[in-house]
């Protein structure tokens, strides 16, 4: 296409609608029919990224592969597309602001006042275009974080409107609301709706498309009363019924013309509806797959957003590996106590994964949780600090070190098996200095990792970390039986632990959830669902 098409996605009503579901779908079905495509994130927050937000603020934090901690959002994307996503999609409000305030003082704006309208908005706009500009997309998917009516969106919001004036038919709006049913009248109601548009409007934006989220059928009737009250079109009123899985989504948006409807407010011939073939495919499987495979992710937030990417890529495994996936969140400060009901769930699951976190809380009951897993042969996998606690365990029980600790847990250990690396410990600033993003891993022939890799012996993975396994205890470890079985050449930093005498007991420093995608399920995840089958 000659030029680059931008689709915004914003939100009303209230959060937690599937915005980030919606904007994948779009992206998959135009990448379906050919288009080079990119989705992005701008979250109206202050914070310059979500890397130092605690989970139960905002779910997962997300790694790109380039090293920007990101909106968990930025994983639906990659999910769905395949795409890669770069420290370009993801934006927030305090980055932007930064961005303008270092430009003042460094003089570029030298003699005038800097306002929110044109220096902030002229930011946005400049950061949103960015993508189109320089990588020639056909389509950019730009996701206003939050909802219609926030204080902070509001710069945003100016930005789109100023953007779908400029560009006319090249820009359109695709407004996610929601209709909530009224039990006791067992009626839909429309009105939060027509309400969230009219906020639209009064912001001077006209959307060009609904779609509203539903417990229930929306019949035609009410569509057409939405896009009679909200100056849409009836073909531009699709409905998002709650679906048992959100990859239903896509191909759901495409039967009822949401792409075509794109197209055509976009003035783009819109041609044939193409085939989501491997997509339908692996749908198609999930439906049919008859057994479960349990799995029990032992961690500390008990929240189903702090763990996302791994819950959706053993997911994606357990597709590919005919079973429906059950996965059971066990809280590690409850396993501190042997009586703990806690413990009969942890002895129930095919396989277990302990998983990534900072700081003290919980750790001790990760610690047992490895040791039960290494003592009864129970499949695991253990991811960056899960796999540090793994280390910490086997140094134990098995070498000895009754003391053996991470230096961020017990900065006194006589054993630090797992310690500050070097180049974090002159780091003062918290935010976006861990060792972030993809780095090299070379694995050991003929270990059980490398086998789940295919053969492949050098790989790349992406990390979140400031502590690594301290390589002076190196020896003692392979001798007593876990071999450091992948390591990164450049910093021989340990990438990845193995018991080979257990059935499936590895630990990565790097984070595999983030590279997972429908299509491609994450060869780790796989071998480790293969093991928990065979149990
Ligand atoms: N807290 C550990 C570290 O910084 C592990 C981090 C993580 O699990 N993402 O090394």
């Amino acid at each position: 296409m000659a030029s680059t098409k931008y689709i915004f996605v914003t939100g009303g009503v209230v959060s937690s609608l599937g915005k980030g579901i919606i904007s994948s779908s779009i992206g998959k079905l135009l990448q379906a029919r050919g288009y080079k495509i990119t989705i992005q994130k701008f979250d109206p927050y202050i914070n310059i990224d979500p890397g130092t937000l605690n989970p139960y603020e905002h779910g997962e934090c997300y790694v790109t592969a380039d090293g920007m901690e990101t909106d968990l959002d930025l994983g639906h994307y990659e999910r769905f597309t395949g795409i890669r996503t770069t420290r370009h999609n993801s934006m927030t409000t305090g980055r932007i602001y930064k961005a303008v305030i270092d430009k003042e003082r460094s003089g570029e704006y030298l003699g005038h006042t800097i306002q929110v309208v044109p220096h902030i908005t002229d930011e946005i706009k400049r950061r949103i275009k960015y993508l189109g500009d320089t990588e020639g997309y056909d389509f950019v998917i730009t996701e206003i974080g939050g909802t219609i009516g926030d204080i902070e969106s509001a710069p945003f919001l100016e930005a789109i409107r100023q953007m779908k004036w400029e560009m006319g038919r090249d820009a359109v709006c695709i407004h996610l609301t929601y209709v909530p049913y009224i039990k006791a009248a067992d009626e839909l109601k429309t009105k939060p709706t027509q309400h969230s548009v009219k906020e639209l409007l009064a912001n001077g934006i006209q959307p060009d498309i609904l779609i509203l989220r539903t417990e229930k059928h929306l019949d035609d009737h009410l569509r057409a009363k939405v896009a009679g009250f909200c100056n849409v079109d009836l073909e531009c009123v699709i409905q998002s019924e709650d679906l048992p899985s959100i990859y239903e989504v896509p191909v759901n948006m495409q039967k009822q013309g949401l792409d075509a409807a794109i197209m055509r407010k976009m003035d783009i011939p819109v041609g044939e509806t193409p085939q989501l073939g491997a997509w339908n495919r692996f749908l198609e499987m999930r439906r049919n797959a008859a057994e479960t495979v349990s799995i029990g992710l032992v961690g500390k937030y008990d929240l189903q957003d702090a763990y996302k990417s791994i819950s959706e890529s053993l997911s994606h495994a357990a597709t590919y590996n005919n079973r429906k996936v059950h996965i059971t969140f066990i809280n590690s400060e409850q396993l501190d106590d042997p009586e703990s009901p806690a413990w009969e769930t942890v002895r129930s699951q095919d396989g277990l994964v302990i998983c990534p976190g900072f700081g003290q809380r919980g750790i001790a009951g990760k610690i047992l949780a490895a040791k039960y897993a290494r003592e009864n042969d129970v499949p695991c996998f253990g991811i960056c600090l899960g796999m540090q606690m793994m280390v910490i365990e086997f140094a134990r029980d098995v070498l000895g070190y009754s003391d053996a600790d991470s230096t961020e847990m017990n900065p006194r250990t006589a054993h630090n098996v797992i310690d500050l690396m070097e180049e974090q410990k002159n780091v003062t600033q918290m935010g976006g200095t861990m060792r972030l993003g993809e780095y090299r891993c070379v694995i050991r022939k003929g270990c059980r990792a490398m086998q789940a890799y295919g053969g492949k012996d050098d790989i790349r993975e992406r990390h979140r970390h400031r502590y690594e396994f301290n390589n002076s205890y190196r020896d003692a470890f392979e001798l007593s039986g876990m071999q450091c079985v992948g390591i990164n050449p450049d910093a021989d930093l340990v990438e990845m632990v193995e018991i080979p005498s257990l059935r499936w007991y590895i630990g990565t420093q790097f984070h595999p959830e983030y590279s997972s995608t429908v299509l491609h399920p994450h060869p780790l995840f796989m071998d480790f669902i293969k093991a928990a089958i065979s149990k």
